[in-house]
């Protein structure tokens, strides 16, 4: 196995998520069913559900589970298509992520007027474009938390504030997919309405997400389920429970509480070790988003003069897992819509490379990272036309 360096792709469960998963496997009754394998079943999803509330500071009755992460953004951008008229504007940026940038373009086919603000330099975005955007008639605002590419956090309190005083009624939307589990939230006491989550990014298995609704029971007339069915999530998202994936959330959850604090200040010294020693040792690089807030294990690096793609290869064919901006894993050559929102070059963009460190990784595995990226830069640089 790799040393697993994508920790923003998806993460690995968690052992304390393994074993409750493996204890739980002979619970298959369905939970909604009213004899006794199904109440069980039920009963221990009530438990994990409360695991997962306390982690995020969250109501229990706020929280909706659902398949993923797109699915948690596209329930919230596409309720738009039920609203007035005059409240179908959505106002979001353009270094969102494909589940909420793509549900944008279906939106605006389907004649939802979106304005996307843009972002500075180093990943932040405009506020004064974001207060010019916003009208009494905004129905929706959704910005992302953290970003997934080059770890930046936006300055969500400034913007709920410009939403609060531009567009009282908007609802505000933050896809917190990159903050959870790598910063802590607090979502009783942040100033958004609504956030999306997904537990394969916080050490649980794919498969399980989340929709926070602050305020469900009186919220919820203006959302419409993605899915319809049965009465599962309050009839709000129906659907059989992912059992196995919420009970492995609750135990992600309940074990990040109590090591969430100590991890940060550890990951963060992992990436920031990382990138001095990159700094230090090779010549022609840029640490995209450096001076912004970032997530404490996201490192984005362009090597000038070399495409991404051969780096990633060759840092795999090293034992290193690792992901380029690049969307070359769609079969697209087009390069990152975040680094191009930035105002890098194309060749800039091609040449970036995303390290993300998580709670397995260890700082002694940078050594022999940074030895073989040495090692490979130079003689990438070495045949790459777009050397010197
Ligand atoms: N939003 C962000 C910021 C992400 O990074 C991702 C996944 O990479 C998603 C949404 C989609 O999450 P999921 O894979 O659970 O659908």
């Amino acid at each position: 196995m790799n040393v697993y360096l994508d920790n923003n792709a998806t993460t690995p469960i968690h052992p304390k998520a393994k074993s409750a998963i493996i204890e739980f496997l002979d619970f298959f009754g369905n939970p909604s069913s009213m004899h006794s394998d199904g109440r069980i079943v039920k009963e221990k999803l009530v438990i994990a559900k409360q695991q997962i509330a306390d982690f995020l500071n969250a109501s229990l009755d706020d929280i909706i589970f659902t398949s993923c992460g797109s699915e948690s953004n596209n329930t919230i951008l596409k309720s738009m298509l039920f609203w007035p008229k005059e409240k179908q504007n959505l106002v979001t940026t353009n270094i969102e992520h494909p589940a909420n940038l793509e549900t944008a373009k279906f939106l605006e086919k389907n004649g939802i007027k979106v304005s996307y603000i843009e972002v500075n330099d180093d990943g932040i975005i405009d506020l004064n474009q974001l207060e010019k955007s916003l009208t009494k008639d905004t129905g929706l605002v959704s910005i992302m938390y953290a970003n997934n590419e080059i770890g930046t956090i936006q300055p969500i309190d400034k913007i709920a504030k410009i939403v609060k005083e531009k567009a009282p009624n908007a609802i505000f939307h933050t896809d917190a997919v990159q903050a959870a589990g790598k910063i802590k939230l607090d979502l009783k006491n942040s100033p958004f309405d609504t956030a999306s989550i997904s537990g394969h990014k916080l050490y649980a298995p794919k498969g399980i997400g989340i929709l926070y609704i602050r305020d469900f029971d009186k919220k919820r007339k203006s959302f419409t389920p993605l899915i319809h069915g049965g009465h599962q999530e309050k009839g709000f998202r129906a659907g059989t429970e992912n059992t196995i994936g919420i009970i492995a959330l609750g135990a992600a959850c309940e074990a990040l509480q109590s090591e969430i604090d100590v991890e940060i200040e550890r990951i963060k010294k992992i990436r920031d070790y990382f990138e001095n020693k990159v700094i230090e040792n090779i010549k022609d690089i840029i640490i995209n988003g450096k001076n912004s807030e970032r997530v404490p294990g996201t490192s984005n690096i362009t090597f000038k003069y070399v495409e991404g793609e051969s780096i990633l290869l060759k840092l795999d064919l090293n034992g290193f897992s690792v992901s380029t901006g690049s969307a070359c894993s769609t079969g697209s050559l087009e390069p990152s819509h975040v680094l191009m929102a930035l105002h890098k070059k194309p060749e800039i963009a091609h040449g970036s490379i995303r390290f993300s460190f998580g709670r397995e990784n260890r700082i002694e595995q940078v050594d022999k990272l940074i030895e073989i990226l040495v090692k490979e830069i130079d003689i990438l640089r070495k045949i790459s036309p777009l050397s010197k």
